[in-house]
Parts: C-alpha cells; sequence; structure tokens
C-alpha cells in the first residue's frame, strides 16, 4: 500500500517537474532567434521604409552644376543630422540603378547642403557625408531639410558613381516649394516624392546612371 502511494507520488513529481523543462529549452532559442533578427534589421526596416521599386523609362538621371560649395574629404556616414540642428529631419532614400535599371551596389554618393538657415558650411563637414549603396543598391541619408539662400529654391547636391564608373553630379529638389518657380537651375524631373510623416519628411528618389 505504501509503495504503491510512494510509486504514485513519484510520478507526480515527474509529472510536475515536466512542464519545467521545456519552457527552459524553449527560452533559450526564442532569445537567440531575437537577437539574429535584431542583426538582420536594416535601416529601412527599422524606420518602416520601402523605397519605390526601381522603375525606369530608360532616362538618366539629369547633371547639373556642382555649384560653389562642394568640398572634398566629408566623412562616410548615412547620417548628416545632429541632435539640435534647427529644421526638421529628413530621411532621403532609393536606388541607384544602371541604365537597364538594375540596381547597383556599393555605388558612392557625396551629398552636401545647406542647412535650415540656407546658410553651407564652408569650414567643416556639417551636412556633409558620403556613403555606399548597400547590396539591394539601396542608400539612405538621414539630414534636416534645407533652406534657401539667395537665388536658389531649396535643394541638396549630390554626387554619384557607380564601381568604376563616371560621376554624375546632380542635385535634389522638393515638391511645392515657391521658389521653384524661380530658381533657374531647377528641373521637375529631379523632384523627390516627399512623405510627411509628422516629426520628419521621408523623400524617396532614384538615381539612374550609366554603369
Ligand atoms: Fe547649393
Amino acid at each position: 500500500m505504501y509503495r504503491k502511494l510512494y510509486l504514485i507520488f513519484l510520478l507526480l513529481i515527474t509529472a510536475c517537474a515536466a512542464p519545467v523543462t521545456p519552457s527552459i529549452t524553449t527560452a533559450s532559442p526564442q532569445v537567440a532567434t531575437s537577437s539574429t533578427s535584431s542583426q538582420q534589421i536594416d535601416l529601412f526596416t527599422e524606420n518602416n521604409i520601402v523605397p519605390a521599386a526601381p522603375a525606369c523609362d530608360g532616362m538618366l538621371t539629369l547633371s547639373q552644376t556642382e555649384g560653389p560649395y562642394y568640398k572634398t574629404g566629408s566623412p562616410e556616414r548615412n547620417s548628416n543630422y545632429q541632435s539640435g540642428m534647427p529644421g526638421k529631419r529628413l530621411l532621403v532614400v532609393g536606388y541607384v540603378l544602371d541604365q537597364n535599371c538594375q540596381p547597383i551596389p556599393s555605388a558612392w554618393l557625396d551629398f552636401w547642403q545647406a542647412d535650415a538657415n540656407g546658410v553651407y558650411d564652408n569650414t567643416g563637414y556639417t551636412l556633409r557625408g558620403y556613403q555606399y549603396t548597400d547590396a539591394q543598391g539601396r542608400y539612405f541619408l538621414e539630414t534636416v531639410f534645407p533652406g534657401e539662400y539667395p537665388g536658389r529654391t531649396q535643394h541638396i547636391h549630390v554626387k554619384v558613381q557607380p564601381p568604376n564608373g563616371n560621376i554624375l553630379t546632380s542635385q535634389l529638389y522638393f515638391p511645392n516649394e515657391t521658389g521653384n518657380s524661380s530658381d533657374g537651375i531647377f528641373d521637375p524631373s529631379l523632384v523627390v516624392k516627399l512623405e510627411d510623416r509628422g516629426d520628419y519628411f521621408v523623400a524617396y528618389f532614384n538615381f539612374a546612371v550609366q554603369k
């Protein structure tokens, strides 16, 4: 009788203990999985951004004047934004594509622009930086919405170069700016698609360059 009870007791102990073991083994892989996926999150996923699909009309991005304020030697970075900068934060994203509309990984892009007050940093490298497209041919720039300066509507300067290719120098513009119509350099083909997310803008633009 006691032996029977002892066996039942043992069985109960085992049954109660059993669920503890799987919950520990499950927890361990779960941690590993979430750690792996966080490493895979890229800037686009993190910011809930899907660049416009590569779609080309066979036209290459228009070349424009470099202007007087380009400087070599800017730092490599995705973000030219510094906390406390005046102006609304702006993300500029898209693909660099070749003449056949194929994305170009490792293309070089160098951005420079005026701050929200229309002033360029010509002594340092504020709002200047270069980067390379990722394996999917995408670029991602965090910056601020540029200001106007005399004679010019809001714009961002850029140089784009496919690996071993020629450098395209151009500028990006914004829709519905009052200064666009009176700016002699402005071109409607270089206007970004702008999405207002409240605290910040997302600007979409795909470059098409000769590879
Ligand atoms: Fe300029």
